[in-house]
């Protein structure tokens, strides 16, 4: 089954399902060229891509550039599947450039800390097993600077926002004429899973990211899943008030993290990650649904990323305490 959304005469979103539960929305965007915002899992350009250009009388093999709003498999993942098919280029902003090449390296940098830090080191080689299963690695023909415009003709000239907080090299496409912001995973609420965490992997520019979306005139904000927040519908695409609504919320919840952690650290000096994320868990649960790991105390999605990335950055701020 795909579902396809064509919510503006030149843009179709395509959700697409990947893994255990997983799923991603993609974006095909038409100018003089076809654009494919992110591409999901390998078997996502098969099972989803092409039956959604079907519809619109077109083929994967028109797909002329694919613009990856980061990294991560569940977005690039699928890269090597299309250009395979396509030919088509892969454009993808500098700083997570290395992470979609490198499979490996995005598995260290991302994945691996959901099993090391809890003590789980045998899990790894199967916790990096369905990694490999999902994506493939991608080739890079352009790497993105912030600010860029990029004109896909037709109108369609899209500027690379840079909008770090959930990946360093996270980017925003912005279609200012059209007001419309592709955000990918740049707002995360508490995750797209029921009762998780929100991945932030780089905390410290998170906030500027919010204000930075939170400044632009849209008309649309276009998210990459169905973020769950504290009282707004998951609908990925947000229209008008609910788009502000979503920024907010991002921002609540954000600082519900930072306040728990930063109190459980107090309480804890010297503590090691795992007591910290655990307390400070325990601490957000009362303020929010968090579905909590019986044998890590830790949330069951998005156990580690923005806990163990502000408990680095809390300790690096407090100096030498230790
Ligand atoms: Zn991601």
């Amino acid at each position: 089954m795909h579902t396809d959304f064509k919510f503006h005469p030149q843009v179709t979103q395509v959700g697409c399902y990947w893994g255990d539960g997983g799923h991603t929305e993609l974006y095909l965007i038409e100018g003089d060229d076809l654009a494919l915002i992110d591409t999901g899992c390998t078997n996502c350009p098969g099972e989803y891509v092409a039956p959604a250009l079907a519809a619109l009388g077109r083929e994967l093999t028109d797909i002329k550039v694919i613009l990856n709003t980061h990294g991560h498999f569940d977005h690039a993942g699928g890269n090597a599947a299309l250009y395979d098919v396509a030919g088509a280029e892969v454009w993808l902003s500098e700083r997570d450039a290395p992470v979609a090449a490198d499979l490996e390296l995005q598995f260290e940098k991302y994945f691996a800390q959901n099993d090391t830090l809890v003590g789980r080191a045998d899990r790894l080689p199967a916790s990096k097993e369905t990694l490999y299963k999902q994506a493939r690695p991608s080739k890079i023909d352009r790497k993105l600077a912030d600010g860029e415009v990029l004109d896909l003709g037709r109108g369609v000239e899209l500027r690379v926002l840079p909008t770090p907080g959930h990946t360093q090299g996270s980017v925003s496409f912005y279609w200012e004429r059209e007001g419309l912001l592709f955000s990918g995973d740049a707002l995360p609420g508490r995750g797209s899973r029921p009762g998780g965490f929100p991945l932030i992997y780089t905390p410290a520019a998170f906030e500027q990211t919010l204000d930075l979306i939170g400044s632009l005139d849209l008309r649309a904000l276009c998210m990459s899943h169905h973020y769950r927040t504290l009282t707004l519908s998951t609908e990925s695409v947000k229209y008008g008030a609910a788009i502000k609504g979503h920024v907010d919320e991002c921002r609540q919840i954000f600082r519900a993290v930072a306040r728990g952690l930063r109190a459980a650290l107090r309480e804890r000096p010297g503590a090691p990650f795992l007591e910290v994320g655990r307390a400070a868990t325990a601490a957000v649960a009362q303020n929010m649904p968090v579905a909590i790991d019986q044998d890590t105390g830790l949330p069951q999605w998005g156990p580690t990323a923005i806990l163990y990335a502000l408990w680095q950055l809390e300790r690096k701020a407090e100096g030498a305490w230790r």
